[in-house]
């Protein structure tokens, strides 16, 4: 039952049925999921807890709802890929709303980020993954959120990335993947990306930021290369109805290298 947890044996933390489903119910990634798949991904995601140790700050009491929503939402990335994908690391800090740390480390060592300051999320470079955890409760309100943001998948997108280094936007792909194929979607995509995000923001003060909300995906993906990959990654799972017909090739890429297909999922659900 734990073949999964491969090599470094860790002690499966069982998530009850009952808070999973609370948990879990409300994501946009969960939709269409076959129950088989949704329970591999309750074990994948106690596996999670088992192998990574959460803080709060400020006083933030953590409780098993709060672990569940991050883990569900982490392991959804790493379905098809195995947990051992998180290796290497085991740190999650959670703060209570967004924050603005100091900025003495640079982006050089490793640091990326997800919003300039202050910031919903963060990720580290063999370091911890760092979590406003008002933006995490975010995506599970139907009225609050904004579709195909997604904090806890954004930074473990940057945790995929960084298996191979800094974060560039290519992750270590699979034997049958050809890089070339590869940077040829990102590539095309993120320069056709920037235009369209400054010719939104050319329009903001006329429109008042409609053309930016038009966008297939969050914006912040024009920031770099790296980001693209993360922002990508949020849209792949959470709105790939938004996602494909803008950018089939990046999507293609993804599906390949997360082994999922999360456009399939929503056509068998019937949406
Ligand atoms: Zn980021």
């Amino acid at each position: 039952m734990f073949g999964w947890l491969g090599k470094r044996e860790a002690k499966a933390e069982p998530i009850d049925a009952g808070l999973w489903e609370s948990a879990t119910l409300p994501y946009l990634f969960m939709r269409g999921m076959a129950a088989a798949d949704a329970e591999r991904l309750r074990e994948l995601a106690s596996g999670f807890l088992a192998r990574k140790h959460f803080s709060g700050t400020h006083g933030l009491d953590i409780t098993p709802f709060m672990r569940v929503q991050v883990a569900a939402q982490a392991s959804i990335l790493v379905l098809e890929l195995g947990i051992e994908w998180y290796d290497g690391w085991s740190e999650v800090i959670v703060y209570p709303g967004q924050f603005a740390p100091e900025r003495e480390v640079v982006d050089e060592t490793g640091v990326v980020h997800l919003v300039n300051d202050p910031m919903a999320g963060e990720a580290w470079l063999g370091g911890p993954v760092i979590l406003s955890y008002e933006d995490v409760a975010m995506t599970s309100d139907e009225d609050a959120r904004v579709a195909g943001y997604n904090v806890v998948i954004h930074e473990f997108a940057h945790k995929l990335d960084m298996l191979n280094g800094d974060p560039n936007g290519c992750p270590p792909l699979h034997a049958g993947m050809a890089l070339a194929a590869w940077r040829k979607a990102f590539s095309g995509a993120y320069d056709d990306f920037c235009r369209r995000v400054d010719e939104a923001d050319a329009r903001e003060e006329d429109d008042g930021g409609a053309a930016l909300a038009e966008l297939p995906i969050d914006p912040y993906g024009s920031e770099s290369p790296g980001e693209f990959f993360a922002v990508a990654s949020e849209a792949f799972f959470e709105t790939p109805e938004l996602l494909e017909p803008a950018y089939p090739a990046v999507y293609g890429q993804l599906r390949e290298f997360y082994r999922q297909d999360p456009l399939a999922r929503l056509a068998a659900a019937g949406g």
